[in-house]
């Protein structure tokens, strides 16, 4: 077992992180994906993919990814942030980079609950009362899709 990468062990005589070779370390010591750089929870000590890698480079199947997308056609791993893909539920239109094929990608977006914040102590619970006889409701705003002309 190796002992885990010291981000002190990567500063110069200013006292300033030497990033690169921090992560250079850390890929080394097999903390990061070596493909895609996500932490490894169990990182072994010496250089590892993930376990989504490790999927999307010997599963001929559909895989999961959290942060690449795997191109059908020539097999070429990318990032998805570099593609400016939009963080939208559903099927979206992708393309290779390495071999231009077109094809889709489904999407699933985390999402998460934002809850208001604390009312007042002694304020008074205010709740939507709803006596408004003939509720004009607003029109939910279409979503259209904007994007921009290629
Ligand atoms: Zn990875
Ligand atoms: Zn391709």
């Amino acid at each position: 077992m190796g002992t885990m990468t010291r981000l002190k062990d990567h500063e110069d005589e200013n006292g300033q992180i030497n990033w690169g070779s921090y992560r250079k370390a850390q890929i080394a010591n097999g903390e990061i994906c070596t493909s895609c750089g996500a932490y490894v929870v169990f990182g072994k000590g010496y250089p590892e993919e993930c376990s989504s890698c490790k999927d999307m480079s010997s599963n001929t199947g559909e895989v999961d990814h959290e942060t690449h997308i795997r191109c059908p056609a020539c097999a070429h791993i990318f990032d998805a942030d570099k593609y400016e893909i939009d963080p939208v539920e559903g099927e979206t239109s992708v393309y290779c980079p390495e071999c231009d094929y077109d094809f889709d990608v489904s999407i699933e977006v985390t999402f998460k609950y934002t809850s208001p914040p604390l009312l007042e102590k002694n304020g008074e619970r205010e709740e939507d009362d709803d006596d408004d006889e003939d509720g004009t409701e607003e029109g939910i705003e279409a979503n259209t899709s904007d994007k921009p002309p290629t």
